[in-house]
């Protein structure tokens, strides 16, 4: 399969997502705007990091390691060649189901303030030659909270994976389902568990990156059915809220609960994976599946 993948005829409707890697990789040059300012102050320790510095080193604090939110668009610049996608199902929007109050009115303020048609962007890219297909959740877009938008885009991204025999790479960021939703929310996590149960059977890899934070049925369902599940340093993964816990057993949690080194410790998490690094992590890991399963039967 030596075709290129993003030359395929069943693509055409979709449209090339392109990244921007110089925002990362280079420094000297004036960048005609910084979203977030020229100055970003970090927030667990307070250093003041000029905001370009900040997107070279990963969107990491230098000083104290604290991992910034990272958009959809700035996590494709991070890991996919050329920071290239491939976008899939770019369109697909919510038809607000309940016809929940106010809802439609702050779908649109959202999509104009993110650029973002909902709460992920899915599509096929490439890691170190090898193409994926990669699914990001962005935190900007209501909490990255899942609704019908997610899970339909998520089922038809592994249904194209398991199609065309290639692993899946989901960077999960949610505070859990969209509320707005309601039911057709939780409808979501059975539905995408099923579809990553065939991509499984079909013996395809699927890894999953969590990200800070990771609750509520997004935990409950595909974040945690990884074959393989990585994780950022420091971030938030559990289901419920830490109070609602303890309320609910009657006593005081340990020191880190449910912090991804928590997790590491007790079997949750594989490994944790710290954003210099997670490319070549993610290039090692699939290279290693994809020989394993073209070469002889070792
Ligand atoms: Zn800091």
């Amino acid at each position: 399969m030596n075709r290129n993948p993003f030359k395929s005829k069943k693509y055409a409707t979709s449209k090339i997502y392109r990244a921007r890697p110089q925002d990362i990789e280079r420094t000297e040059e004036e960048r005609p705007n910084v979203p977030q300012g020229i100055m970003t102050k970090c927030p667990k320790c307070g250093k003041v990091i000029y905001t370009k510095l900040l997107l070279k080193n990963f969107k990491r604090c230098d000083e104290c390691g604290y991992n910034f939110k990272v958009s959809a668009n700035e996590r494709f610049a991070m890991i996919l060649d050329e920071g290239e996608l491939f976008e899939l199902d770019a369109h697909i929007t919510t038809k607000d189901p309940l016809q929940f109050p106010g809802y439609g009115d702050k779908l649109i303020r959202t999509q104009t303030q993110t650029g973002l048609v909902d709460g992920i962007v899915t599509g096929k890219g490439k890691i170190d030659g090898l193409p994926v297909m990669l699914g990001v959740m962005d935190s900007a877009f209501f909490m990255g909270s899942m609704g019908t938008v997610i899970g339909e885009k998520l089922t038809r991204l592994f249904e194209r994976a398991t199609k065309e025999r290639l692993p899946v790479i989901v960077f999960t960021a949610s505070g859990g389902a969209r509320m707005q939703e309601g039911i057709f929310s939780l409808m979501q996590m059975a539905k995408v568990s099923a579809a990553v149960a065939k991509h499984s059977e079909a013996g395809l890899l699927y890894v999953t990156v969590l990200t800070d934070p990771t609750t509520g049925g997004v935990t409950a369902s595909f974040a945690m059915l990884g074959d393989i599940i990585l994780a950022e340093p420091g971030a938030l993964i559990g289901f419920a809220g830490p109070r609602v816990i303890e309320q609910t057993i009657g006593q005081k949690l340990p020191e880190g609960f449910q912090r991804a080194e928590f997790l590491l410790e007790h079997g949750f998490v594989d490994q944790i994976v710290s954003r210099d690094q997670l490319k070549q992590t993610l290039g090692n890991i699939i290279r290693l599946h994809s020989t394993a399963h073209q070469g002889s039967a070792e």
